[in-house]
């Protein structure tokens, strides 16, 4: 991932950490090789030890601090522990440098020719919090990333350093990992060298409940779908989920005209004892959902999109990366100004391939482009706040408070990408008379040199200004800057308008709005009274300017009661429909922190839900992008 985009040292380390650089010994046919061992990650430890050849003299040994696809400095050296470093059976004193809490400094003796280093990774960060280091662990399985584990000495880019990685795994526990397995046994596995960028990009999932299913087998390279669950139960997977995924295999080569990996392991843990996101890698990606996600189809729908989304960044993020992402190691800040194109792009193309794939329908993904732009169509804090400052600050909002949060806004690149990227896509069918859309960009942008092994190659703005102008001439970067440099109260759209088609409300929730209501045991109440509230009346946000925040609620406080009844989400719902055309208030009675208060909302408009209505006589060119590029055969072999 971070290839050699910069000098090797970068200005922080050289300016701030000022120590000797050792000429290390390390190298290809003799790499750092580093064993992790699973049998305790049922009780949130994992142990590590490393050999790291050396020469003698001052040392610094660096844990991975920037971690890439999470765009902030967030390695989890708070978790480090046991750490031992000895050689020829001495142990030798080290310290941490007392400004980079990720150095840590020791002097090989005379002599010496390897250090010898012990480690633990505590896996002990709560399931609902974190990325990669959020929880990773249950009884039954186990989501291994190796920069939790490894050390290696300061001075090279991380395509420069090489390790030979191994596995100790539980009795009975299977795995699934994009690294090259080269000998050793069912509980012992040996993988081949590796740069510790190659290493870093290939975590390694584990688990007593293990299925891997080959996927579109007639395509080459070749595509594997691994999923860890918490019970047998959870593996069994339909024959029309796997026929979706192995169309977004086919669909990708279609779309992309390209591919960057040997091979593609979708890595999916299906467990509500770890955290839930995805992260992408080069040649697999991390994708972590709730347990019954395979056998109920309302979650399933909330997780369409995840898959091709990561996937899609195999392309997007890893082979083409912003300039200021692709800083070759783990040290050097990243700079997130064009997270709109890496995250963005990524967004709009992962829900596009979900239903081109049809692993959603084309009225789910409708329904699901209704939300996102009625989300950001009532976001009030874009009027301080424009886009392009959500991309450059991502590295401090990643784990920003939901609360306030559309007078914050947060990471909106994901979400807004959607609605700027359809807006490009439309704009370049209607300038073209729909001979050209962005899948010619994409093809030459994303498929730029065919198809190679895993490597970096690094974008500008006027690179993606380029690109757009080469499929068709056109101002793009004043149409970019503007929807970048907006203040506007509204969401842009342009795409949806031109896609023929615009955002309405009614009482009825769309389909995917139903699906969130029957995951959580919520009212949505944003649209009409403004509030996000769980089910059990904790108020999570208050939409700034509605009747809601006139009436002075706030997130934390919690309604205890509707219109004189014990709270129930039912009950508000039911609130919210009655007072259509009415004159009297709802009446709650909130507590905010452990004081109660009877609160009157002035609002009469009944229950509000975005949907997308199709605007007869214009071109349905929504209906067009949706359509799949490549006819799949109708029967997945073996299922
Ligand atoms: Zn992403």
């Amino acid at each position: 991932m971070h290839f050699r985009l910069r000098p090797m040292l970068g200005l922080m380390s050289a300016a701030v950490f000022c120590f000797s650089l050792p000429i290390h010994a390390q190298t290809a046919s003799n790499p750092i090789k580093i064993t992790a061992d699973l049998t305790d990650a049922p009780r949130k430890i994992i142990h590590a030890q490393m050999t790291i050849p050396v020469i003698p003299g001052p040392l610094t040994l660096l844990y991975a601090k920037w971690i890439p696809g999470e765009h902030m400095p967030d390695g989890p050296v708070d978790n480090l522990a046991g750490l031992f470093i000895s050689a020829n059976g001495q142990q030798l004193a080290w310290v941490r440098d007392d400004v980079n809490m990720y150095a840590i400094r020791v002097t090989v003796p005379q002599g010496v020719t390897q250090l010898e280093v012990k480690d633990d990774f505590l896996a002990t960060t709560a399931a609902a919090t974190g990325f990669s280091a959020g929880a990773s662990t249950s009884a039954n399985l186990a989501l291994l990333s190796w920069n939790e584990l490894v050390l290696y000495p300061a001075g090279r880019q991380s395509a420069d350093v090489f390790v030979q990685p191994s596995v100790v795994l539980p009795q009975g526990w299977q795995y699934g990992t994009a690294l090259t397995k080269t000998g050793g046994d069912a509980l012992h596995v040996d993988f081949g060298t590796v740069s510790l960028e190659q290493l870093i990009d290939s975590p390694l999932l584990s688990g007593r409940y293990f299925l891997e299913v080959p996927l579109a087998p007639e395509v080459t390279p070749k595509h594997f779908l691994d999923v860890a669950a918490d019970g047998p139960e959870d593996l069994k997977l339909t024959a029309d989920t796997i026929n979706g995924y192995s169309n977004l295999v086919r669909e990708t080569g279609a779309l992309y005209q390209s591919r960057h990996y040997e091979s593609y392991h979708f890595l999916v843990t299906a467990s509500d004892q770890v955290a839930h996101f995805g992260l992408e890698h080069h040649q697999s990606s991390d994708d972590r959902v709730p347990e019954k996600t395979f056998v109920d189809d309302n979650l399933l729908l909330l997780s369409a999109d995840l898959l091709p989304h990561e996937f899609t960044h195999s392309w997007n993020g890893k082979y083409r990366r912003p300039a200021g992402l692709a800083t070759g190691n783990y040290e050097d800040p990243m700079k997130g100004n064009l997270l709109w194109v890496y995250e963005g792009l990524t967004d709009y193309l992962g829900n596009v391939l979900a239903a081109r794939s049809k692993i959603e329908t084309a009225a789910q993904y409708r329904d699901y482009l209704a939300s996102t732009a009625a989300m950001l169509d009532y976001r009030p804090g874009r009027t301080w706040r424009d886009l392009q400052d959500t991309a450059t600050a991502a590295q401090i909002l990643y784990e920003a408070s939901g609360q306030w949060d559309n007078w914050r806004r947060n990471t909106d690149y994901y979400a807004e990408g959607d609605l700027v990227w359809l807006d490009v896509d439309t704009t370049i069918r209607k300038l073209t008379h729909e001979k050209k859309s962005l899948n010619d960009f994409l093809a030459a942008f994303e498929g730029l040199g065919g198809n190679t092994p895993p490597k970096v190659v690094p974008y500008t703005f006027d690179d993606v200004v380029s690109g757009l102008n080469s499929v068709v001439a056109y101002d793009w970067a004043g149409f970019l800057q503007d929807r970048l440099t907006s203040k506007s109260p509204h969401a842009p759209m342009g795409g949806i308008e031109n896609g023929g088609y615009k955002l309405v409300f009614t009482d009825q929730p769309n389909e995917i709005t139903q699906a969130g209501i029957t995951a959580t045991g919520t009212t949505p109440a944003w649209w009409s009274i403004g509030i996000s509230v769980t089910s059990d009346g904790h108020i999570e946000d208050v939409l700034v300017g509605s009747p809601a925040d006139k009436a002075n609620l706030g997130p934390g406080m919690q309604i205890v009661a509707v219109n004189g009844r014990q709270f129930t989400a039912q009950l508000l719902g039911d609130a919210i429909r009655d007072v259509k055309g009415n004159t009297s208030p709802i009446e709650l009675i909130v507590v905010n922190t452990g004081t109660y208060r009877v609160v009157g909302i002035d609002y009469h408009d009944g229950l509000r839900y975005p949907h997308l209505e199709r605007v007869e006589g214009t071109p349905d060119r929504l209906d067009d992008i949706l359509k799949p590029m490549t006819e799949a055969p109708k029967v997945h072999p073996g299922e």
